[in-house]
């Protein structure tokens, strides 16, 4: 689903992400880790088609969505709204209505997004990245300001969805072990290319070694 060769990203000369490689089957489910400042979202921006200026090859699937860290709904629109802006279909806001019941939303159809809870404004965030069945889905951080309890429950809505749509997805966090835990492959980006490549720990113990290993990879 994603090919990206040999790509570079300077900003004022200096290279954020240099000679980087990357590649995603399709329906490959990816996370990605960095240190703060590592390049994360600059690369997601450029997997998105938000950041044309780089050097380097990016071979992308036709449909990509995204969502970030805060959900950037607008607020003088509906969630229904919301999720069907740009949408084309035969019927825009009936697709809108079955992916809203997807994440469990379907009594907030006509909520003003101010009035949503910080969790339940992400989900509608990721109602509006599915509703285009995209093959590739870029999650930036989508859980970051969550509280624990959201975050599981987030954690286990993103794993139905991905099974039950099978987009290819790249997932930023700086969550070791959520990386490990959702993700096929987690892929650690550090000086600017992918450092490191770990699979899914098969169990509680390896998972806790490999927890270690990606520390290390990120030098913490
Ligand atoms: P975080 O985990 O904190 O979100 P990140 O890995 O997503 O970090 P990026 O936002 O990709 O990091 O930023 C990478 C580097 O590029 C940082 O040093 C940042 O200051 C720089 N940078 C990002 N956008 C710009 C910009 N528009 N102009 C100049 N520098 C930028
Ligand atoms: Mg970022």
């Amino acid at each position: 689903a994603v090919i990206v060769r040999d790509l570079v990203k300077r900003f004022d000369g200096r290279p954020v992400l240099d000679h980087l490689d990357l590649g995603i089957d399709r329906g490959e489910f990816v996370a990605l880790v960095g240190r703060s400042g590592s390049g994360k979202s600059t690369l997601l921006r450029i997997l998105a088609g938000l950041d044309a200026q780089h050097e380097g090859r990016a071979g992308l699937p036709s449909s990509v969505s995204v969502a970030f860290q805060e959900p950037r709904l607008l607020p003088w629109r509906s969630v229904g709204e919301n999720v069907r802006l740009g949408l084309r279909a035969d019927d825009p806001a009936e697709v809108a209505r079955r992916a809203l019941g997807e994440v469990g939303l379907a009594a907030h159809e006509k909520s003003w997004p101010l009035t949503l809870s910080g969790g339940e404004a992400q989900r509608v965030s990721l109602a509006r990245a599915l509703v285009r069945e995209p093959q590739l889905l870029l999650l930036d951080e989508p859980f970051g300001a969550l509280d624990a309890l959201t975050r599981a429950s987030m954690h286990r809505l993103v794993q139905g969805l991905w099974r039950d749509h099978r987009p290819a997805v790249l997932l930023v966090t700086h969550d070791v072990e959520e990386a490990l835990t959702l993700a096929d492959r987690t892929l650690v980006l550090a000086d600017g290319r992918i450092s490191a490549e770990h699979p899914r720990p098969g169990d509680e113990r390896e998972l806790s070694a490999l927890r270690d290993r990606v520390l290390d990879d990120l030098g913490v």
